[in-house]
Parts: C-alpha cells; sequence; structure tokens
C-alpha cells in the first residue's frame, strides 16, 4: 500500500536526537530559547518582522480575528472549499463566514467574487492558499484595501510557497500556519505560528497566546487562552526548517511527473507547478470520483478528498439557507488526492501512475 502521506519517509532524513537532548538537557519545556529562535528564524524565512509560535493553527486563525478584533456580528469573507478552518475560527469569534467561490482554476478565492462580497461589508478577509497554490494575492488585496478590509492569509498548506520571491504569509496583515506532521514544515506533534510586519498586531496575538497578560498575572487583554508552542516542537521545526525548500522541490517534482503522466486524461490538473505551488496536496478533479477512489485502493494506492463537503452544507449548519456557489460546489463533488510527499520513491510515484492510468485506459467518462 503506497499512503497518502508517511511521516517515517518524510522524516526520515533528520536527526531529532540532537535538538531533543538539548531540550532535555535544559529541562525548560514552554516558552524557551527553542521557541524564541524558530520564531526568529520563521519570521526570517517569510521575510516578515514578526513571528509568535501557538499551539496549532486553529488558534493561529482565531487569535489572528481576536487581535484584530473581530467579534460577534461582524462578518468575515472566506472560501467554503478549504477543510472548514477558517469558519471554525470565524465563529469561534461570534462572527459570521461570508462565502466567497474560488477561481475554477487554483480553487483558491475569487477576487471576483471578493469584490461582489464586498457590497456585504465584511470586516476581514481569510484567504486559504490551498493545496500550497498562492492565492491571487495581488488581486485580492487590490479589492480589500479599496474597502479598507484586512487580509489574513491561511497557510497552513502553503509554507515556503513563493511568488516573485515573496513568500506566503508576507502579503496580508497576518499570517496563519499550522505545523501539524503532515503540513510541509511539520512537527512531531501539533504547533502552530501567526507571522506579521505589524508589531502590534503581533505583540496582540503573544498575549492572547498567554491568557491575554500584559505580563504575569496581569490580564489585559479579552479572549486570551492558552496556546503556546512548546519548546521540544520548536527545536524540532528548527531542524526541519532549513530543508523546507528542498522538501518543497521532492513534492513539486512528484507533481511535475503526475502532471506530464496525467495531461491527456480526461481530469482537470493543478494549474501551477512553479514556485507559487509547493504541493501540499497533489488534487486531480474527476466526475467518476467513487469508481476512482475504489479503483485506487483496490491497486493499494493511498487516495482521500479533499474537502467533500462545502463549509455552508455542514451538518451542523442544518443545510444553510441553500446557499450554492458553482465553483466550490463542482470542487467538493470531483476533487481528488493522490500520494505526494518527501520520501516517496520514485517506483511508488511509477505505481501511483500506472494505476492512475489503469483506470482511465478502462474507459471512464469524461470530465
Ligand atoms: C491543517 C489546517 C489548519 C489547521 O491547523 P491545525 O494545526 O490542525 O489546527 C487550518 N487551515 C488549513 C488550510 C489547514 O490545512
Amino acid at each position: 500500500m503506497i499512503p497518502l502521506f508517511s511521516s517515517s519517509l518524510a522524516n526520515a532524513g533528520f536527526d531529532f536526537t540532537t535538538p531533543i537532548s538539548r531540550v532535555l538537557d535544559r529541562s525548560w519545556f514552554v516558552l524557551g530559547e527553542e521557541v524564541k529562535g524558530f520564531e526568529n528564524e520563521f519570521a526570517q524565512y517569510c521575510g516578515v518582522d514578526h513571528c509568535v509560535g501557538l499551539a496549532n493553527g486553529s488558534d493561529a486563525l482565531e487569535l489572528a480575528l481576536r487581535a484584530l478584533g473581530i467579534k460577534a456580528g461582524d462578518t468575515v469573507a472566506t472560501v467554503a472549499n478549504a477543510g472548514f478552518y477558517s469558519s471554525f475560527a470565524i465563529h469561534a469569534v461570534g462572527a459570521t463566514p461570508l462565502y466567497v467561490d474560488v477561481d475554477p482554476q487554483t480553487l483558491t478565492l475569487s477576487p471576483a467574487s471578493l469584490a461582489h462580497a464586498m457590497a456585504q461589508t465584511p470586516s476581514a478577509v481569510i484567504v486559504t492558499h490551498l493545496y500550497g497554490q498562492l492565492a491571487d494575492m495581488d488581486s485580492i488585496l487590490e479589492v480589500a484595501n479599496a474597502h479598507g478590509v484586512p487580509v489574513i492569509e491561511d497557510c497552513a498548506q502553503s509554507h515556503g510557497a513563493r511568488r516573485q520571491g515573496k513568500v506566503a504569509g508576507s502579503w496580508g496583515v497576518m499570517g496563519c500556519f499550522s505545523f501539524y506532521p503532515t503540513k510541509n514544515l511539520g512537527a512531531l506533534g501539533d504547533g502552530g505560528a501567526v507571522v506579521s510586519n505589524d508589531a502590534q498586531l503581533a505583540e496582540r496575538v503573544r498575549q492572547l497566546r498567554q491568557y491575554g497578560w500584559s505580563k504575569k498575572y496581569h490580564v489585559t487583554l479579552q479572549g486570551g487562552r492558552n496556546s503556546r508552542l512548546d519548546e521540544l516542537q520548536a527545536a524540532v521545526l528548527r531542524i526541519k526548517l532549513p530543508q523546507l525548500d528542498h522538501c518543497n522541490a521532492q513534492r513539486r517534482a512528484i507533481a511535475t511527473r503526475y502532471n506530464q503522466a496525467f495531461s491527456g486524461l480526461p481530469v482537470k490538473l493543478p494549474a501551477s507547478l512553479g514556485d507559487d505551488y509547493v504541493a501540499h496536496l497533489y488534487v486531480m478533479r474527476t466526475i467518476d470520483r467513487k469508481e476512482f477512489s475504489a479503483y485506487l485502493s483496490e491497486a493499494g494506492v493511498g487516495n482521500d478528498v479533499h474537502y467533500p463537503v462545502p463549509d455552508y452544507q455542514q451538518p451542523v449548519y442544518n443545510g444553510n439557507a441553500g446557499l450554492h456557489l458553482p465553483v466550490t460546489d463542482e470542487a467538493c463533488r470531483t476533487a481528488i488526492s493522490l500520494p505526494c510527499f518527501p520520501g516517496m520513491t520514485s517506483a511508488q510515484v511509477d505505481e501511483v501512475i500506472a494505476a492512475v492510468q489503469g483506470f482511465f485506459a478502462n474507459g471512464a467518462s469524461s470530465c
């Protein structure tokens, strides 16, 4: 069986013993030298002034909204095809998601749909760089800036994605990251961060991650909690960060082989193989998804759907007011992810290609 992702293969080249021993020797486990070191190194990598380490990526989104003062009664524009993470954060602060459709090629937030949504005066925008593909940030910022609306980037799938040298997380007022083990920069457990060029926003997130304290036991900000990155995870991330570009290149090389092999098939493929796509997930689209998925599983090729249900149709909404966004609906019906991760062997890539070609050679209908 070829897994969709393998932590053991992805982590095979790293020595974690040295950084972990360093933390054990120091016996300082929360908010110490390693976190500080990682924050500096990751801010520098992203080309921003500030980084605040957090417990996970979901907290990063929520604390970013809180730092902006988003509250009950506000609406926040976001996409509905990205796994509900932005919706969780928006609901957590008591605000309401305003769902915007995505671009049919990149499946990221459509600037034209956003321009349309501005009539409903959202207080903020969350853009998800889905599957590792940077959204069209220049056009999105043009729309948002014209209305004075701050943009938060959800970079949980796009660590290191670049356009003209500018890195994911450095366009918006804040960039939110997850270091969950499967992410492009993955820890050995949970982790997250907010990056920003705005000292005041970064300081607010820094306070919110520790109960809203301005100093020990002095609670000055509402909405605080415990959301700290721990020293062990930070030490591990510091070992992996210098290899991030190399790991992204490996993912992109696999995606490139897939795109070449599948170019004649009746499917939709990732739109870009450039620096603006770090291949967090390799997602194809086919109307025969159910049969295709069963065929792949039978052939021993791991696969999954990211994501099957548009946020506005999640059962928790009780069938949300019949909202339909055509591109989002189509993506949720047809998307399917194939194995694509650093450490995946060339023979495994061959096997995946053979299985995909085998399915379509057997007369699948067209897209
Ligand atoms: C993984 C992910 C998150 C959430 O990160 P956690 O660390 O699991 O909380 C948020 N947004 C996107 C797009 C993700 O892929």
